[in-house]
């Protein structure tokens, strides 16, 4: 495994790469690595050539400053963690100074208003964020492939519009959503949850399969509702939104089409902890 926390390493030995025309599978993450990731991972080595996986905790894409501090940072596990699954991987570890060259700030991106949608309602200059370091790491590593969870379907439609709008040479692979045996969906985040938290959070998976399921027969709006009222009976956890949204727009589902593809998404805080999950509902 070829280990590089300085860009201009890494790029001297990409060059040896590019050149040869290979298939090169990315994989951006923030570390804490679980299950999830490694899922990304192994479906870029059954589909490339190369991988690269980096590990970087973005501060623009932080909007809470706690957050970002309490950010799980483990890298010499994530190292072992790849290993157990991929000996030749390419770990890219830079510092945030190498990445941002002493200015820390986020460039501002256009992406047909699905920027202003959930997530980007609730974290201003997320995606301003977001939009800045995976331009920056595709800059960086070139890839053929990248590979994005659908653990942040937001996120994902946010880098296609990013790759369309700049022209970026590069295919966007979403990739399913993995979970506990509980229903939680994997995250970093969930690291910080204490055993009792994790278990009442199944509540947010069990509710997406609810509203899945009424959604076959219930309005958008009635649906809504119903997630709104059962939520509120559990007082560990704080719903922040609920939305029943159009897949591609991600605008709110007002009236139910036979055309279009719509999701559920859903953010909490249990016991300060945001967590985020999303089903889709065709
Ligand atoms: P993160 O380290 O949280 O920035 O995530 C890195 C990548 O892993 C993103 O593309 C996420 O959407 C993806 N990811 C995170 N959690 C999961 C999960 N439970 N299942 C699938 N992909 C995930």
């Amino acid at each position: 495994m070829q280990i590089f926390k300085e860009k201009a390493l890494l790029t001297a030995y990409l060059k040896t790469i590019w050149d040869k025309n290979c298939a090169i599978g990315f994989v951006p993450t923030m570390g804490a690595l679980h299950q999830g990731h490694l899922s990304l991972i192994k479906k870029s080595l059954a589909e490339n050539d190369y991988n690269v996986v980096s590990i970087f905790v973005n501060p623009t894409q932080f909007n809470n400053s706690q957050d970002l501090e309490k950010y799980p940072r483990t890298l010499e596990i994530d190292i072992e963690k790849i290993r157990t699954i991929c000996s030749d991987c390419i770990v890219f570890a830079p510092s945030v100074d190498d990445i941002y060259e002493g200015k820390t700030n986020s460039k501002s991106f256009n992406y047909d208003g699905i920027e202003h949608e959930m997530e980007g309602k609730h974290r201003p200059g997320h995606f301003d964020g977001v939009g800045t370091i995976v331009k920056k790491l595709f800059e960086i590593v070139k890839p053929t492939n990248a590979y994005f969870g659908e653990k942040d379907f937001q996120q994902l439609q946010i880098v296609k519009k990013l790759v369309a709008k700049n022209d970026l040479k590069v295919n966007i692979i979403g990739c399913p959503i993995f979970r506990e045996a509980n229903g939680l969906a994997m995250s970093s985040r969930n690291e910080r949850l204490s055993i009792k938290d994790r278990d009442e959070a199944s509540i947010i998976y069990n509710s997406l399969l609810t509203a899945k399921e009424k959604f076959g027969t219930k309005s958008a709006n009635e649906v809504s509702n119903w997630v709104k009222h059962s939520l509120e009976k559990n007082k560990n956890l704080t719903l922040e939104y609920f939305e029943i949204a159009d897949e591609t727009t991600l605008k709110t589902c007002i009236r139910k089409s036979k055309h279009k593809k719509y999701r559920a998404f859903i953010a909490v805080f249990i016991d300060n902890i945001r967590l985020i999950d999303n089903i889709s509902l065709n």
